[in-house]
């Protein structure tokens, strides 16, 4: 069963999302951009924990996204883990005019696969598209979504550019393996098989939903 929560009042699926990486790659910015389509130069530094509300609607289906940005800082790591478990999504985000803010990405990964629930989905985003030169190339970026076997997209909370679409991207990612979980629970196997042989074309179309999606 999926972690999501129905909230039976008014039918409305609340997620759990998460923004993790590095102090200082823009994260706070981009909780700011998504939630109050807005940019502050000088945000402060996230405490621990912070997390603000949203509703949106994709795909037909009403959605409560609570979103937390968490502290890039060591001293703060322990929190982050305890909060991993019940996300249902999560944000990994690097800033592409550091190459620093790469080199954890590994251990991020790591702190992730430990300690969410297995069905947690993840993308990963090179925020600060808008800045030159670049420090961190889109091969590298590429490389690392590779390696780790999630999505990138490449996002800018200063002028807004693919903020939205990361999350739409995270958030129909998470939704699509519930209608699968729900298939698995309802279906027999072979049901499932044709289902899925039936609408393999119109997916290659709308590969966006699917794992591999690149958008620079
Ligand atoms: P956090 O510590 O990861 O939450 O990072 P912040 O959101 O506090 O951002 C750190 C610094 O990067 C701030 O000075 C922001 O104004 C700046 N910043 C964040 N996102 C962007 C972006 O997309 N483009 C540019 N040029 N600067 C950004």
């Amino acid at each position: 069963m999926s972690n999501s929560e129905t909230d039976k009042s008014d039918k409305i699926k609340t997620l759990k999302l998460m923004l993790i990486g590095d102090a200082a790659v823009g994260k706070s910015s981009i909780m700011y951009r998504y939630t109050m389509n807005s940019f502050k130069l000088n945000m402060l530094g996230t405490a621990g924990i912070d997390f603000k509300k949203k509703e949106i609607e994709i795909d037909d289906n009403k959605i409560k996204i609570i979103l937390y940005d968490t502290a890039g800082h060591d001293r703060f790591r322990k929190i982050i883990k305890n909060h991993c478990k019940g996300a249902n999504g999560i944000v990994l985000v690097y800033d592409i005019g550091e190459e620093k803010s790469i080199e954890r990405l590994s251990s991020w990964m790591n702190d992730i696969q430990e300690n969410s629930d297995p069905d947690v989905e993840v993308i990963l985003v090179g925020n600060k598209a808008d800045i030159t030169p670049r420090k961190v190339t889109e091969q590298e970026g590429l490389e690392l979504s590779m390696k780790f076997n999630i999505p990138i997209i490449e996002t800018s909370a200063k002028t807004g550019q693919n903020v939205e679409e990361a999350f739409n991207i995270l958030i129909k990612k998470i939704l699509k393996k519930e209608k699968v979980e729900i298939f698995k629970t309802s279906e027999s196997k072979e049901d499932i098989k044709i289902k899925q042989i039936k609408s393999l074309p119109g997916k290659r179309k709308d590969d966006h939903d699917g794992c591999k999606c690149i958008i620079f």
